[in-house]
């Protein structure tokens, strides 16, 4: 095993208990720093593969390594230590909406401590700073003070970024991370993601359902149908016609 892989997957399956299975054993090996797009249709397994990656959910067969550490089998100690290295952001960004775009970014080191809760008024200044250089770095250093339920939707998934930068992760497991933004608000946040993965040398998995997005921010494509991995290539290689079977009929 070459311990700079930072994700290993082997035989990875996953039967709902309606016996539906979203995951038909997929084997995947991304190396650090890589910028990986899961492509693929309605149902075809995607966010069930990061959900289990990570163990959301609990899968029904295979191993999963995440920077050398096994995932699969381990205690919940292991676990909550291997998931403060990783960083998620989702569709509808899990952000608290009552609380500002800073304290959501303060979670973040939260997080990373593995703190329960952190008194408002005691948030370390180093942490402070930290948490505004991260909203600065996503553009948001003048509306750090506001409620996240009143930011734009690509706002919002700035904070998400943000948030999940506060964790210093090694990988960041990001699904469908621009599907409910405009294609100008998605467009920046594919941009950011990918710088932000870039200068700080971070593994990205996005699922993303829009291949322009998948071809232009992403440097592997990996195509899954029916729970299985059925393209794998760089996306430099791939045009969006190679992609087509996969929106055929999963299209929103
Ligand atoms: P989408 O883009 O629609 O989210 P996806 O590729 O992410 O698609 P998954 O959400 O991983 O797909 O779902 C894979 C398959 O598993 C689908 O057929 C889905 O209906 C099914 N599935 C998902 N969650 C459950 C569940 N809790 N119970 C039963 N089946 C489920």
């Amino acid at each position: 095993t070459n311990l700079s892989a930072a994700v290993e997957i082997q035989g990875l399956q996953m039967r709902y208990s309606n016996g539906h299975q979203a995951l038909a054993g997929v084997d995947l090996r991304v190396d650090s720093g890589q910028l990986v797009a899961l492509v693929g249709a309605n149902g075809a397994g995607k966010s069930t593969l990061l959900r289990c990656l990570i163990r959301l959910q609990e899968p029904t067969a295979g191993q999963a390594r995440i920077g050398g550490a096994e995932v699969t089998g381990v205690g919940g100690r292991a676990l909550r230590r291997i998931r403060r290295d990783v960083g998620f952001v989702f569709q509808r960004f899990n952000l608290v909406d009552r609380l500002s775009a800073f304290r959501n970014v303060v979670n973040g080191a939260v997080a990373r401590e593995g703190t329960r809760c952190v008194v408002p008024a005691l948030v370390p200044s180093e942490v402070r700073l930290e948490a505004m250089e991260c909203l600065a770095r996503v553009g948001l250093a003048d509306l750090a003070d506001r409620r996240v339920d009143r930011l734009s939707g690509g706002q919002q998934q700035r904070v998400a970024i943000a948030r999940s930068l506060m964790q210093r992760p090694k990988l960041i497991l990001a699904d469908e991370p621009v599907a409910s933004l405009d294609p100008v608000a998605g467009q920046g946040v594919m941009e950011l993601l990918r710088d932000v993965a870039t200068e700080r040398g971070i593994t990205v998995i996005a699922a993303l359902h829009q291949v322009e997005f998948a071809l232009e921010h992403t440097e592997r494509i990996i195509g899954l149908k029916a729970g299985r991995i059925v393209l794998d290539q760089a996306a430099s290689l791939t045009s969006a016609g190679d992609l087509a079977e996969f929106y055929g009929a999963g299209l929103e």
